[in-house]
């Protein structure tokens, strides 16, 4: 084939299709589709993704491929067809899709120099000959940071420099330096018989005769106390041959798992893995929800569904939030599968994941257990396709794509042949809701697995607390409830739910609340550098000592953050041994896993923290669990609020009690009526389900409806009020008449760095013709987003509705 055709990476409207290149003939047999290669597009050169072959092109004068990037294809014909699908379904440009599926290492960093032209060295004026002293080119920040930037801009004018654009790779394989023997056995004796007087190189050629295969530089140094100088020494007299050698960057390599055989399962669990089963091994696609309450034995049947997938030489993809990735969870992935399984999430280096990456690209792992974006994982037989706490709404990437990971783990289940398990002890209305119609297949798991009865749970009026004249933020019982603990030595997970009610500042005299100037909301208080900030624009401003209005000095913060509950367990109970986990005391490498270890271990009698302490964690000497604020999520704007407080309730209560010991949970709350706190009690999903069901039901909302968010926004007020009902009012008009179009409406968070922000909300059943109205309208504006003054975001099945 001579013509390939690539998609370049310019995301914009216009360059969003296939470009076709001549390959040079001596790629002609090397370049595939699904490869990386280096294009020139305009006046720069850019990576591009090569989608086909062609023997013919209808344009006439083709540029050439500059080089290829890979010597295999880095994306197969199965994730290629899965780009075209996510590129569809996700409205995003095609190459935003290729970049979803492949590792950040693979993405092109651009880099230019400024190089003499061929022959013109003699044409630069001498300070510029000087400049480059004997080199041939320079890095272009060096360049035009440089005292000779207008200089330069004269002569690359007249020819005699050239700018050169180059395509790199983020990060790089990891190779380290080996040496081996470069001789036969008997000659690498006479060697060591002819090196008498240097000790330290006999005693290196003793080694290699003892066993010859090759090994680091590093380590032969460290082991025999050689220098560096010795090896070399060896190596140029042709005793030694070096090498490099490309070794995986290892984020576990440290730590060494015990193996764990399978549990003999429950009669509950094994009804609800034969199915599975079945499936797996008729190689039949269909969608599982396995149902089962917290602590049930979830994992383990995942574990035995894996099992039987390796078993049958193919592959399998475990999806678990990022939160919930922590080391305990690898652990029993690892300790089943040992070095069979790849880990991928956000705690690992770029490198490290890259390496992750390679392992399934090489085949050399069979399972990978990760978050979000490992749903791309390269496998080519996969088997089985799982997502735990499939309700979790880190699923869903928030910028583009916009997929969900559940859609495209049925898309890539269903071209595989294979199932999908979806896991969850409160799984999210839509997924129920199918698997109420048989769309998927609905498994339960009613019984914890040491029938211990699910933890008691006491909910506490905080305004009966208030009226009472206790204005601590712990409320009696729970108080009482922590004293126990600590003379009983049990542990207490302590959960501040902390989502739109961070601590704000606010004038005690007059009222004030601090906002940020550029966005409307408040700003956040952080107690580590006494600043105020901005969690949208990054606005950053001191701690005012009096108020900006009224001038008073009553000024606070306000807002009980985890660093307040900190302060104020050290005065009720100073005997305490408290671990907090927050974003502030986990923002380092590592931290999550030190302080989630120390707590296992028994180093603290409790752990406070926000909601990511809710999920995941399985330590037996947890007996108690409290939650100080239950309610701070349910009045944000968002249809889903009431669902979201009824799963982080139920999640973080089935921290308590998961062995021998019995767990009690304290639930503090202002609205004690509402539903989704007074279901949480008895953890009653059924009853939540139908509930909620019967709410969204009477407001549209999904999944009754499907729905679509269209997010517009300007600096200027007037004009995004203008384009959003302008759209509403397009809308309004193409679509059906069962399609409600509401807006434009002010976006909860109605201005963020000085750009309004307005919704346009689309509720409908069946709009088959839909996207192409939407993507009508996003050529329509084309030109003025261009120009980057107006920004229209449509989100497609929106988790988030700010
Ligand atoms: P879930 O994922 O539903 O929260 P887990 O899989 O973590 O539940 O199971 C809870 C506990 O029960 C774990 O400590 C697990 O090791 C144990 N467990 C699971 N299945 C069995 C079994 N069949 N026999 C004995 N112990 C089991
Ligand atoms: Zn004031
Ligand atoms: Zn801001």
């Amino acid at each position: 084939m001579d013509i390939a055709s690539v998609i370049v990476d310019v995301p914009a409207r216009q360059t969003d299709r296939e470009f076709d290149y001549k390959i040079p003939v001596k790629w002609k047999e090397i370049i595939q589709p699904g490869m990386r290669v280096i294009v020139p597009f305009g006046p720069r050169m850019v990576q591009g993704f090569v989608t086909g072959l062609k023997e013919k092109s209808e344009f006439k004068k083709l540029r050439f491929i500059k080089e290829p990037m890979d010597l295999e294809p880095v994306l197969n014909d199965e994730l290629l067809g899965l780009a075209d699908w996510l590129t569809e379904e996700a409205m995003c440009f095609k190459v935003q899709a290729l970049q979803a599926m492949l590792p950040a290492a693979l993405k092109a960093k651009y880099e230019k120099d400024i190089e003499i032209t061929a022959g013109k060295k003699n044409e630069l004026s001498s300070e510029i000959r000087t400049f480059f002293g004997d080199r041939t080119a320079l890095p272009w920040k060096e360049a035009v940071d440089s005292e000779y930037a207008p200089q330069l801009q004269k002569e690359l004018k007249a020819g005699n420099l050239e700018l050169i654009h180059y395509v790199k790779n983020r990060s790089n394989k990891k190779m380290i330096r080996t040496v081996r023997p470069a001789l036969p056995a008997e000659e690498m004796a006479n060697a060591a018989e002819n090196l008498k007087q240097a000790k330290k190189q006999q005693e290196i050629i003793r080694q290699f005769q003892q066993n010859p295969s090759p090994m680091a530089v590093k380590d032969l140094l460290k082991q025999t106390g050689a220098s560096a100088g010795t090896v070399k020494a060896l190596v140029s007299k042709g005793i030694l041959a070096e090498s490099e050698e490309e070794v995986y960057r290892d984020p576990y390599e440290n730590r060494s798992f015990m193996k764990s055989d399978p549990f003999i399962l429950t009669d509950q669990q094994a009804a609800a893995l034969e199915p599975i089963k079945e499936k797996i091994e008729n190689d039949q696609h269909d969608v599982f929800l396995l149902y089962g309450v917290t602590g049930s034995g979830k994992t383990e049947i995942y574990l035995q569904a894996i099992a039987s997938v390796i078993e049958k030489g193919q592959e399998a993809i475990m999806l678990v939030p990022e939160i919930s990735l922590t080391p305990q969870t690898v652990k029993r992935f690892k300790e089943r599968f040992g070095n069979q399984v790849a880990v991928m999430h956000s705690g690992l280096s770029a490198g490290e994941k890259y390496d992750e990456w390679r392992k399934i690209h090489r085949k050399e792992v069979k399972v990978v257990v990760g978050a979000r974006s490992a749903v791309f994982a390269p496998f080519e037989r996969l088997g089985l396709i799982i997502i735990d706490e499939e309700h979790e709404s880190s699923y869903k990437q928030e910028e583009n794509p916009r997929y969900h990971a559940r859609d495209v783990a049925i898309r890539r289940a269903s071209s595989h042949n294979c199932p999908v398990i979806l896991g969850s002890a409160t799984p999210t209305l839509e997924s129920f809701a199918r698997a109420q119609k048989n769309v998927y297949q609905l498994l339960t798991l009613s019984k914890r697995m040491n029938n211990n009865a699910l933890p008691s749970v006491e909910i506490i009026d905080m305004r009966e607390e208030l009226r009472g004249g206790n204005r601590s933020m712990f409320s009696e019982t729970l108080f009482k409830k922590l004293e126990e603990r600590l003379e009983r030595k049990e542990q207490t997970v302590l959960m501040l739910n902390k989502r739109g009610h961070s601590s704000f500042v606010m004038c005690r005299s007059c009222g004030l609340v601090i906002n940020c100037p550029n966005c409307d909301i408040s700003l956040t208080y952080h107690r580590f550098s006494h600043s105020l900030k901005c969690h949208y624009c990054n606005h950053e401003e001191a701690m005012p000592t009096v108020c900006p209005d009224c001038g008073s000095d009553h000024i606070r913060f306000f807002g009980t953050g985890t660093q307040k509950v900190e302060e104020e367990l050290a005065k009720i109970l100073p005997e305490a041994r408290v671990i907090r986990m927050d974003v502030d005391t986990t923002s380092r490498k590592g931290s999550h896993e030190r302080l989630l270890t120390a707590f296992g271990e028994g180093k603290a009698d409790i752990l406070l923290g926000t909601q990511m302490i809710a999920k995941g964690l399985d330590f037996p000497n947890i007996t108690l669990v409290g939650v100080l604020s239950a309610d701070t999520m349910l009045h944000l704007p968002d249809f889903r609020s009431s669902e979201k407080t009824f799963q982080l309730l139920t999640q973080v209560s089935g921290r308590a009690g998961r062995h021998e010991l019995a767990g009690e949970v304290v639930i503090q709350t202002y609205t004690p009526e509402h539903y989704s706190i007074e279901l949480s009690k008895s953890q009653d999903f059924d009853s939540f389900y139908e509930h909620e069901m019967m709410m969204r039901r009477s407001s549209h909302y999904p999944p009754y409806y499907y729905m679509v968010m269209i997010t517009v926004s300007h600096e200027d007020l007037m004009k995004a009020v203008g384009v959003t009902e302008r759209i509403a009012s397009y809308l309004n008009g193409c679509l059906s008449k069962n399609a409600i179009v509401l807006g434009p409406v002010a976006s909860p968070i109605s201005r963020i760095n000085n750009r309004y922000r307005y919704q346009c909300l689309i509720k409908y059943k069946r709009e088959p013709l839909l996207k192409q109205h939407l993507r009508t309208l996003m050529e329509h504006y084309q030109q003025e987003m261009h120009s980057n003054q107006l920004q229209i975001s449509i989100d497609l099945n929106p988790q988030i509705m700010m």
